[in-house]
């Protein structure tokens, strides 16, 4: 296990934006450590082959018409769902093909990999659910060739269960039996008797302006959702319970909504064009710049706010969280932290607090004795502005990591990143197109967010993980000059955890890579210097690393990461709620995230996470669990 620690000694920070934490393990390492295990967070069972034109015996023929072809299997599954057939929608799948979904049958996330298990899901939940009104969305039906050897046919359809409205997304392969179905991802789109509300009229009839209104509603709310932490997820998540006409209250312990981004250090921007991270109902303006500075991410979720009229109470926080014997919440809250204590009892509590728990730094022998310089974590760092003509280490090298190293470079300060493990690189030349490229706008025209969507996250976990080994593949040799000269200044790079680049790290770590922002190039001129390993201790002046190589800095900059979400869960609720919690994170056994966006162990506590295009996404599919749920109406979870 990785040394995790003590963050009470964040000196002369500016902005210490998380809690603390307390309790830490001691660094006793004495080996360089090696990247994560495959398995680590990762429980995923099945291994899954693409079925490729060699493994399939056959190509796609090039006469092939997709929307004929599309339409005769939508016929078929047409008639199986209709009728309830679970054999008979069995046997439209290749032997190793997955069905995945998302509330609009199981009323849960669930991955059903193989024949084995679809028959089983399809004999239990298609007889109850009676799927029909099967019909083409945009895109129309496409022959897609990723690479020379796998083709497949990619449609959209939407259906109809009794309760809900669903789209799903059909990849098929041609076979010596037919078309056979390689994955199918159903997922709910609203519900049937509680669709979106429309706008509201906006005249002003009160005696007191819209302002005054809003603060008053605000302060007046009894909600059925408390959300806790007002970052993207808790916003774009209370917006889409508003329209469904749930009240959700936001309580967050910031000052001002958006300081996750205005306060983070002075030099980010967002490390991805922000194609794929408009929030739903309000996207970004046009001209919006490509990569958003952060402290202009942080306005726009504050416009967010205002404009979707939503209830926030800022420099609040949760004193105390207990449930009843039923699964009732009684919420006592600190608005506004002056001690303006509210009682609250909402049906739902949802944590949004972010994936990063606390911040960590490693516990190591010496530092408090330590008057070399000063150190901090990343998060308690915003510039490197008063350390020109100094040295500066940076330990740890992912994304803060990488930026902080560059701010230095930039003002050109004597900058060291200390590397202990591996790091998976890559250009955002060869990443972008690949990852997010079907959101690009093009000739000025943004693409349908909602249509882009149901394509990104069309891939079950197995198809996702071989294909993204394939992806960290081409990436790494269309990198490879990149790669090469940062190897050359002694930088470590991997493929990443199961060799799929950043897929995998992303559905675990969080973390641990780094999308070229501008350091590499300060690697390979030298502006960056890079040291192998860790700190092993402290000495009264000096700072020493393994192998005993001395060394002086005048500061140090820990970008060592963050402990599990569950640490803040139990600052939050309490070890009580917290011990009930089921693992937070990370991939079950049938390739689900653990925790996220379904139940989470505690009845009515739901955890909301993840990456700008997951907020937009899954934020729409918990909104209609809760709605349903508050309505009476969700059925419960299939759970076999
Ligand atoms: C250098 C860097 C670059 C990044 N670039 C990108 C990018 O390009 N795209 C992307 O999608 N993501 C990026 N990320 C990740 C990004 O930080 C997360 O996607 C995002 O912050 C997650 O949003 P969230 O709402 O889950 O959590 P947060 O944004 O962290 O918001 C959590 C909110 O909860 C509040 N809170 C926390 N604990 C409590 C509590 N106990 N009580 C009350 N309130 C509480 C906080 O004040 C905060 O407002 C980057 C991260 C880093 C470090």
């Amino acid at each position: 296990m990785a040394p995790t620690a003590v963050l009470e000694h964040v000196n002369e920070h500016p902005a210490d934006l998380k809690s603390k934490v307390v309790e830490g393990e001691v660094q006793t390492e004495q080996q360089p450590k090696l990247p994560l295990a495959d398995n680590y967070m990762y429980d995923f069972k099945y291994n899954h082959a693409l079925p490729t034109i060699d493994a399939l015996g056959q190509d796609i023929a090039a006469d092939v018409d997709p929307i004929r072809t599309a339409e005769a299997l939508v016929a078929q599954l047409s008639d199986v769902l209709g009728a309830g057939d679970a054999a008979g929608f069995t046997d439209l799948f290749l032997d190793y093909g997955v069905w995945r979904d998302k509330l609009a049958f199981t009323w849960d996330y669930r991955t059903f990999n193989f024949k084995e298990n679809i028959a089983r899901a399809a004999k239990d939940l298609l007889p109850a659910t009676r799927a029909k009104n099967l019909r083409f969305l945009s895109p129309a039906p496409q022959i897609q060739r990723p690479y020379p050897d796998l083709a497949y046919l990619q449609f959209v359809i939407s259906l109809n269960t009794e309760l809900a409205n669903a789209h799903a997304v059909v990849q098929a392969v041609s076979t010596s039996q037919g078309w056979k179905i390689w994955t199918l991802h159903t997922v709910i789109e609203s519900l049937h008797d509680f669709p979106e509300l429309p706008p509201a009229d906006g005249h002003m009839t009160g005696s007191i302006s819209w302002e005054k209104q809003r603060a008053k509603e605000d302060d007046e709310i009894v909600p059925d959702v408390v959300i806790i932490g007002g970052g993207q997820n808790g916003l774009v998540l209370a917006a889409r319970l508003k329209v469904l006409g749930v009240k959700a209250l936001i309580v967050d312990r910031g000052a001002e909504i958006g300081e996750v981004w205005t306060k983070r250090y002075e030099y980010l921007s967002l490390h991805f064009p922000h194609w794929a991270d408009h929030f739903p109902y309000f996207p970004y303006p046009d001209h919006w710049p490509t990569y958003t500075p952060a402290q202009k991410q942080g306005l726009y979720m504050q416009w967010y706010a205002a404009a979707m009229e939503l209830a926030v109470w800022n420099s609040s926080s949760v004193v105390k969280a207990d449930q009843d014997a039923n699964g009732n919440w009684t919420v006592q809250v600190n608005k506004g932290g002056k001690d303006d204590i509210r009682t609250l009892k909402p049906k739902h509590v949802v944590m949004a607090t972010s994936l990063c728990g606390v911040p960590t730094i490693p516990v190591i022998p010496g530092i408090d004795e330590w008057k070399g310089g000063i150190y901090r974590h990343s998060t308690a760092h915003d510039s490197s502005r008063d350390f020109v003509g100094k040295k500066v280490l940076v330990v740890g090298t992912s994304s803060s990591g990488f930026d902080t190293a560059y701010d230095c470079a930039r003002r050109n300060i004597d900058v060291t990143i200390l590397q202990r493990s591996p790091t998976y690189i890559m250009s955002l030349t060869h990443s972008v197109p690949r990852a997010i490229g079907g959101y690009e706008p093009k000739n000025g025209v943004r693409p349908d967010l909602d249509e882009q969507d149901r394509l990104a996250f069309a891939n079950p976990t197995g198809p996702g993980e071989e294909l993204g080994r394939r992806n960290a593949e081409y990436l790494e040799n269309a990198d490879k000059e990149l790669l090469d000269a940062l190897h050359a200044k002694g930088l470590r790079t991997w493929r990443g955890q199961r060799g799929t680049g950043n897929g995998t790290l992303g559905q675990t770590r969080n973390g641990g890579f780094y999308f070229d922002a501008g350091a590499c190039e300060n690697i390979i001129n030298g502006k960056i210097k890079v040291e192998p390993g860790y700190i092993e201790k402290f000495t009264e002046e000096k700072v020493i690393l393994s192998g005993g190589r001395e060394r002086q800095y005048d500061l140090i900059v820990f970008a060592t990461g963050f402990s599990n979400t569950i640490d803040s869960v139990k600052s939050t609720l309490g070890d009580k709620i917290a011990d009930q919690c089921e693992p937070i994170w990370g991939i079950d056994e049938e390739g689900e995230f653990r925790s996220a966006y379904k139940e989470s162990g505690v009845p009515n506590l739901w955890i909301f996470v993840g990456y700008l295009p997951y907020t937009r996404f899954h934020s729409k599919r918990l909104a209609l669990r809760l709605k349903a749920l508050i309505e009476g109406v969700s059925p419960s979870p299939y759970t076999a």
